[in-house]
């Protein structure tokens, strides 16, 4: 293959935003993609040493393919401090996406209105999420995460084809496993192909493969200092059975309680599930009255210690530490009373799951492996991707690693 100027590892939220960026400025762009060019994509759950799950998606258009269309500004004010200042590069997405509170169109009487209407007088008032769902074309089906059938959910595969129309080229089914550097600059990338190993070359160099995998590619290539932290956004969900509100006709995760969002990296939303096997085995004895009655739940979102890692093997290091558990439960106790709140009898009330992780990072955390133009030491290498957010937001984060893409895009071009 040709040398390129700027080869982009993993076509997610961060190599596909910096990938249309760059080929739209006439940079020469190459992606490559372990996956798969399919849809949808299916879930992978890695699962740490100490069995924390942990989710991944491999292919194009990586997690945002299943994410749930939840487009917030996480860790504004971090970054900000670090001096990353992203009001401009996050206003342009949301225009772009768009992204608007979850339209009043996909809420129902019954459901999503009906619970507004009795929190809003308590301390629980919840607000309409912000999504890049386009409510014409959403049916609220409820299955944003497992791949939107509708097209109503942005992901961003649309990004991939703006990169392709403006001449980038894409290669699927190639993992890097390596950056060649020589003489303290890289010059390329050796991955596994299809038809085996294959060298590609390129003047600059930026890895977007995702929090656990990109740790793993700069280990290979002698950054020890990268995946030595670890976060994974813990997050529980609490369920009750509610006679008088049914959410089962609306997109997930449609309202959220963000109050304790700055504060203690604690936010909370609305979640359903219509898989019937799994609520029969997390209601267990209960299983009986949550089949035949509406039911709703919160799903407890917490900023997780760092404490954790992943090695140059892939192998992951993550527990819920007593700081972890701690914030779990303070946000268990919310989810509890707002249940209460939507008529849920306290027997009806169960814990779904065990603390499960959906946005990972820190594994190669600005100020860490990168800077805060997100170079590392090696001057033409640089990470796109969630494993730079220095800390767990507890809030999507999406948005913000797109917003750090766009940043990039402007100093590399
Ligand atoms: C089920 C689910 C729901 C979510 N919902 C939301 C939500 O509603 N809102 C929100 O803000 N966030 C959500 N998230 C999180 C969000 O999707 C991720 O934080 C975000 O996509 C991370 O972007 P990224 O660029 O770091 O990684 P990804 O988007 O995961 O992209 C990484 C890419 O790299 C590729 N790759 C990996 N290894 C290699 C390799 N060795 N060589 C080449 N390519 C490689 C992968 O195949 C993948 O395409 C959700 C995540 C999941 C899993």
């Amino acid at each position: 293959m040709r040398k390129h100027e700027i080869i982009i590892i993993g076509s997610g939220a961060g190599g596909a935003t910096l990938a249309r960026e760059l080929s739209r400025k006439g940079r020469d762009v190459l992606i490559v993609e372990a996956g798969e060019d399919q849809f949808p994509l299916p879930l992978t759950i890695a699962k740490s040493r100490e069995d924390i799950g942990i989710f991944e998606v491999f292919g194009a258009g990586g997690a945002t393919v299943l994410c749930n269309g939840n487009g917030v500004r996480a860790l504004e004010r971090d970054l900000e401090g670090m001096g990353v200042k992203l009001d401009g590069e996050y206003r342009e997405l949301e225009a772009e996406l768009p992204i608007a509170p979850i339209a009043e169109s996909l809420l129902m009487e019954r459901g999503s209105l009906r619970l507004e209407e009795i929190l809003r007088p308590s301390e629980y008032r919840m607000a309409r999420m912000p999504k890049f769902i386009d409510p014409a074309k959403c049916v609220g089906c409820g299955m944003c995460s497992v791949g939107c059938p509708h097209g109503a959910k942005w992901d961003a595969r649309v990004f991939l084809r703006g990169a392709v129309s403006h001449g980038a080229d894409i290669v699927y089914n190639t993992r890097v496993e390596k950056v060649r550097i020589v003489n303290g600059l890289a010059v390329g990338v050796d991955a596994m192909g299809p038809t085996g190993m294959v060298q590609m070359d390129a003047d600059t160099v930026v890895l977007a493969a995702g929090g656990l995998k990109t740790p793993v590619i700069l280990q290979k290539s002698g950054f020890d200092n990268a995946g030595r932290k670890l976060f994974v956004d813990l997050c529980e969900i609490w369920s009750g059975v509610t006679p008088e509100i049914d959410i089962s006709d609306e997109p997930p995760m449609q309202l959220v309680y963000m109050n304790m969002a700055q504060s203690r990296r604690i936010s909370l939303c609305t979640v359903f599930s219509k898989n019937k096997e799994r609520l029969r085995y997390y209601t267990g004895s209960k299983a009986d009255r949550y089949l035949n009655n509406n039911w709703m739940g919160i799903l407890v979102k917490i900023g997780d210690t760092n404490e954790g890692g992943v090695m140059a093997d892939g192998t992951i290091f993550k527990a819920v530490t007593p700081e972890d558990r701690k914030k779990l439960d303070e946000g268990g106790a919310v989810a509890r009373e707002i249940l209460r709140l939507a008529g849920a009898k306290e027997d009806s009330i169960v814990k779904f799951s065990q603390p499960y992780g959906g946005h990972n990072g820190a594994t190669a955390a600005i100020g860490d492996v990168v800077d805060t133009d997100l170079r590392t030491e090696v001057r033409n290498l640089f990470v796109c991707d969630a494993s730079v957010l220095p800390v767990a937001p507890g809030l999507p984060p999406v948005l913000t690693v797109m917003a750090l893409a766009k940043r990039l895009a402007k100093t590399l071009a």
